[in-house]
């Protein structure tokens, strides 16, 4: 026993002196901020609701997770359960940032859950919903309490920089399914119906080994829920799974490339926390296995690429347009038409931000702007097989379904029929899918 003591003494003083002269070559810094709208306010994402919100199932809340590399660079990653964030906000809140903290617009990622069951956020999908005055100002005010609380989140992170140890790993949960396949009458299996079950998880331990935060990601629609209380619907369950299992550790949702992905099946609260807690075992077998270290440096590139839309209607189409029997291709007629009377021309393109964070050789994280169709994923994770890769979608701008040319050329809701929704005409032209793979190729250099 004496000797076993002492060996693990000696076992300490040799190890405790390379540890010193090693030091962790990351810093990193959490915030937390509820985002939990403070009265009725309209609920984001499907079109047929018809009335405010009634009450709160848990809170929502925005998280952001800063990363400093031993050269100084930081990387600031902001995760909000909400349903999009769209251009002004973005931009907006991250020039705020940049003059607060000195972090650039390129490396900063905002990435929203998508979930279903949060407010309305002021610029997302705008021909979607006919507010009156008051529940438009409860709306406005929504979005100005956000970016302020969004601001001081990046601070705040920033205050807790420490010294810290990355780790990355990859996990797999099965309840998200190809939605086109019954619409298109397809068996779940057909090559017309992907999924991308995998489940990134990006660990954060400081300096005592402990869990400090766990980035973690899935690609599948945040349409569980369709009630009238506010909640997170399923990354929300998994998120206060993982916290309660690991106190102290923050935790963050990346939604991925889960533009033409349902959970199923759906609409019931159990389901929702079903699968939450299937993802929080997912990223805890990940946690609880071998990660792979991840050294810097941090890189980050960032990029708007014009997506080219369909010619633009005439003012004469835009009016008989005006009298489709379509409520949102009226409202769509109507918007046109005001932007034509504000003497603006109407878009031929749609700048599309595409940002890629490499962390050394060790993790290519692509956050992709819109709502991606996981082909995406799939394409990203074939053509850059050489290292291990993240494919985030719904990141910095939600400004549109974002199809692949596959979708696109088979039409219906993502492959441009959505588009109404976002006040686009559309779809968007061909070649849209071979754009956005060679940005992130080339930033991924
Ligand atoms: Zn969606």
């Amino acid at each position: 026993m004496r000797a076993f003591c002492l060996s693990l003494i000696l076992g300490f003083a040799l190890v405790l002196p390379l540890a010193a002269a090693d030091p962790p070559e990351w810093r990193a810094g959490t915030a937390h901020v509820d985002i939990t709208p403070s009265g009725p306010i309209w609920l984001g994402g499907y079109a047929a609701r018809d009335h405010p919100s009634e009450g709160v199932l848990h809170p929502i809340g925005a998280k952001a997770l800063v990363f400093e590399d031993r050269d100084g660079t930081r990387v600031a990653i902001i995760t909000m359960d909400l349903i999009g964030i769209g251009r002004g906000l973005s931009d907006d809140v991250c020039q705020r940032i940049f003059q607060r903290t000195g972090i650039p617009r390129e490396r900063i990622v905002l990435n929203v859950s998508h979930t279903h069951s949060g407010p309305v956020v002021a610029g997302v999908t705008p021909l979607v919903y006919d507010l009156t005055p008051e529940q438009q100002a409860a709306v406005d005010d929504y979005a100005k309490a956000l970016a302020d609380k969004l601001v001081t989140l990046a601070e705040t992170a920033i205050k807790d920089l420490r010294p810290a140890r990355l780790a990355f790993g990859e996990g797999k949960a099965t309840f998200g399914a190809n939605r086109r396949a019954t619409r298109l009458k397809v068996p779940p299996d057909s090559p017309k119906a992907p999924v991308d079950h995998g489940v990134p998880v990006l660990a954060v331990r400081d300096e005592t080994d402990s869990l400090q935060a766990v980035l973690f990601g899935y690609a599948c629609h945040s349409t569980t829920l369709s009630v009238y209380e506010v909640n997170g619907d399923y990354p929300g369950f998994a998120l206060t799974a993982l916290e309660t299992a690991h106190p102290g550790a923050t935790a963050l949702f990346m939604a991925g490339c889960g533009a033409d992905v349902n959970p199923d099946p759906r609409r019931e609260v159990a389901l929702a926390k079903q699968y939450g807690q299937a993802l929080a075992t997912a990223v805890d077998e990940v946690l609880g296995g071998s990660m792979r270290p991840v050294h810097g440096p941090l890189s980050v590139g960032f990029e708007r690429i014009d997506l080219k839309l369909v010619d633009a209607p005439t003012q004469q189409q835009i009016e008989q347009l005006l009298q489709d029997k379509n409520k949102y291709q009226q409202r769509l007629a109507r918007h046109l038409l005001d932007e034509l009377a504000a003497g603006r021309t109407l878009p031929t393109s749609y700048p599309c931000p595409v940002q890629v964070i490499r962390f050394g050789n060790d993790l290519v994280m692509a956050a992709l702007a819109g709502e991606p169709c996981v082909d995406y994923a799939l394409r990203l994770r074939r053509e850059l097989a050489d290292r291990p890769i993240w494919i985030a979608g719904y990141c910095n701008d939600i400004f549109a379904y974002i199809p692949s040319e596959r979708v696109l050329q088979e039409g219906g809701y993502e492959g441009g029929e959505a588009m109404v929704y976002f006040g686009l005409h559309g779809p968007f032209q061909p070649g849209l899918e071979q754009q956005i793979i060679d940005a992130v190729k080339r930033l991924a250099k």
